[in-house]
């Protein structure tokens, strides 16, 4: 029994500095891909009329900035209901 590790020495061991930031970044990523997944959805529209969605898209991405998502690929729930710039 002997040779066996302490449990206390095995926690200093383990929570490092280094570890312990690595640990904090990585809640801090997961926090800021929240935030963008939000501004992402805050950019998505549901068209009534042709019951799609759609997104404002910058013009090297679509030149006519703003793209279609195939039906039912995209989940409609509590996007904004704004008619897509191919029906107004
Ligand atoms: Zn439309």
């Amino acid at each position: 029994m002997e040779d066996e590790e302490h449990i206390i020495d095995f926690y200093l061991r383990v929570t490092t500095p280094e570890r312990f930031r690595a640990l904090k970044s990585y809640r801090k990523k997961a926090v800021s891909h929240e935030n963008r997944k939000h501004k992402i959805d805050d950019n998505i529209f549901y068209c009534r009329y042709c019951k799609r969605c759609w997104s404002i898209v910058p013009g090297w991405v679509d030149r006519a900035k703003f793209r279609m998502y195939p039906e039912g690929n995209m989940p409609t729930f509590k996007k904004k209901r704004k008619d897509c710039p191919s029906c107004q």
